[in-house]
């Protein structure tokens, strides 16, 4: 072997996700440093090469990495706390603990939840996620000292929390300063709108020029979500959503939109011509479904025009799942039922589930792929299983039937992070004990309690009464006026 290498993987089925989706049989992957320098066929003299880890890949298969591409961190603690609750309990509770996550007093939750989620996402062999929280500041340390790559950003509104923006805009401005290519450059900073129902276009306008001057950050929002997304936009002085975002001077190759739920053939053909990108978020929307009406994500028509689409778990607190696997499954499931069957083939899903997922961070050429020169973000999966028996179809079986009780092995940046099943950066009964202290500790401040059947909340009364009403009134306002508006002159 020519170089020094860190790790070797010999004799392995190597699933490249590169652009002719090459796999290996009994391929190598060798890491030396942070970066990928071979993928190939195996030679014998990789068994006896000379790395601080070789290891034998019989019976496996490596990966890339999965990317989490949409999704919020500080609220993991209350998985399970919300998954049976009615829509309307459940918006109002959560924009109440949103409201105190924001202020800071939940810090001590926020720090919880984000290591929480690492050590859950890391052990289903999601190596990136791109989160947007009330308190960014709150989370990172506790994730970013588990290895794992990051995106992070404060989420900016104007129309659902009653906060001076100039003060969100100065939270946004030091986050930057303080955690933008930090440890390492694993974590990354987003300018992140919270919505095209919550921002006002002062705001809107606001963040068209912060995305000027921080000119290397992606812009994080979520977009076309609800049947109000267009009609906010027009209140706006925008004829639509992407033509807001257009005049304020975001719809570009840095923007990532969650959601695109509402969006019709214009706006797949603007944002194809954009270079936007686009997180489809199966499961929560199959959770909690606002509207049976409402159309589907069209994904298969992003993609044909060219749009990277990448895979985000979002709220998993909501609809309690870490896999992000089962992310896959499921865009396919919930595509078929509601257009009709083939909407997706699994390659493409897989792709979803890395490169794509990479491409709408604007880190497609680092991350997403095992490619020479990349760096190494892969996962290692136990194959020669009942389970993955027989092995017809790799990507059918990676997207359809793996879960993460199946990685066996994580890597980022060439770090192993789980070993063989076992965490070498961070103590999971450690974790553990945070959280449990962490909730103990918001049961006994707030009128929440939490037992092994369930949840049981405040009040939803007495929760309305102490929840933002400034913005919030302004928005109902403006959907109001709106509606009237687009009546008179239809
Ligand atoms: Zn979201």
């Amino acid at each position: 072997m020519n170089g020094h290498a860190d790790i070797v993987i010999h004799d392995a089925l190597v699933v490249t996700v590169d652009d002719q989706n090459r796999l290996f049989r009994n391929g190598t992957v060798v890491v030396a440093d942070d970066t990928i320098t071979a993928v190939r066929e195996t030679r014998p003299a990789d068994r006896r090469a000379d790395a601080g880890h070789v290891i034998d890949g019989d019976g496996r298969l490596v990966m890339p990495g999965l990317v989490n591409a949409h999704t919020h961190l500080e609220m993991t603690p209350f998985f399970g706390a919300f998954g049976d609750m009615q829509p309307a309990e459940m918006a109002t509770q959560m924009t109440a603990v949103f409201d105190a996550l924001w202020t800071g007093e939940l810090d001590y939750l926020a720090e919880a939840g984000a290591a929480l989620a690492a050590v859950n996402f890391l052990r289903g062999g999601v190596t990136t996620v791109n989160s947007m929280d009330a308190r960014p500041r709150a989370c990172v340390d506790a994730y970013a000292e588990t290895g794992l790559r990051g995106f992070f950003g404060p989420g900016l509104s104007d129309l659902f929390w009653d906060h001076p923006v100039a003060e969100q805009v100065e939270r946004f401005r030091s986050f930057v300063a303080d955690y933008h290519e930090s440890y390492d450059g694993r974590i990354r900073a987003t300018l992140c709108p919270h919505d095209d129902w919550s921002v006002s276009r002062e705001l809107w306008e606001r963040c068209g020029d912060l995305a000027a001057e921080y000119p290397e950050l992606p812009v994080h929002t979520h977009l076309l979500e609800l049947e109000y997304s267009d009609v906010i936009a027009r209140s706006n002085g925008g004829a639509d959503s992407l033509a807001l975002l257009e005049d304020v001077g975001l719809l570009d190759d840095r923007l990532v939109g969650a959601h695109y739920l509402t969006a019709e053939d214009a706006d797949v053909d603007r944002t194809a011509e954009a270079g936007a990108s686009v997180v489809h978020c199966p499961s929560v929307f199959c959770h909690w479904n606002p509207d049976s009406d409402v159309q589907w994500t069209p994904v298969p028509e992003l993609r044909d025009a060219g749009v990277d689409v990448g895979l985000g778990i979002d709220d998993h607190y909501w609809h309690d799942s870490y896999d992000m696997f089962g992310e896959a499954r499921q865009a396919r499931l919930a595509a078929n039922l509601k257009r009709s069957a083939n909407q997706y083939d699994s390659v493409e899903l897989l792709r979803m589930l890395t490169i794509e997922g990479a491409r709408a961070l604007g880190v497609g050429d680092e991350i997403g792929s095992l490619e020479p020169g990349k760096r190494a973000d892969l996962v290692v999966l136990e194959w020669d299983v009942p389970k993955f028996t027989p092995p017809t179809n790799v990507s059918a079986q990676l997207v359809g039937n793996a879960g993460p009780g199946d990685v066996e092995t994580v890597v980022v940046d060439g770090r192993v992070l789980l070993d063989r099943g076992t965490y070498r950066t961070v103590d999971p009964g450690v974790v553990q004990s945070r959280v449990e202290s962490a909730l103990d500790r918001f049961e006994r401040e707030s009128d929440w309690t939490f037992s092994l059947t369930g949840s049981d909340p405040p009040s939803r009364t007495e929760v309305a009464k102490q929840l933002p009403k400034r913005g919030p009134a302004r928005m109902l306002s403006r959907i109001a006026l709106q509606s009237a508006k687009d009546t008179v002159f239809r």
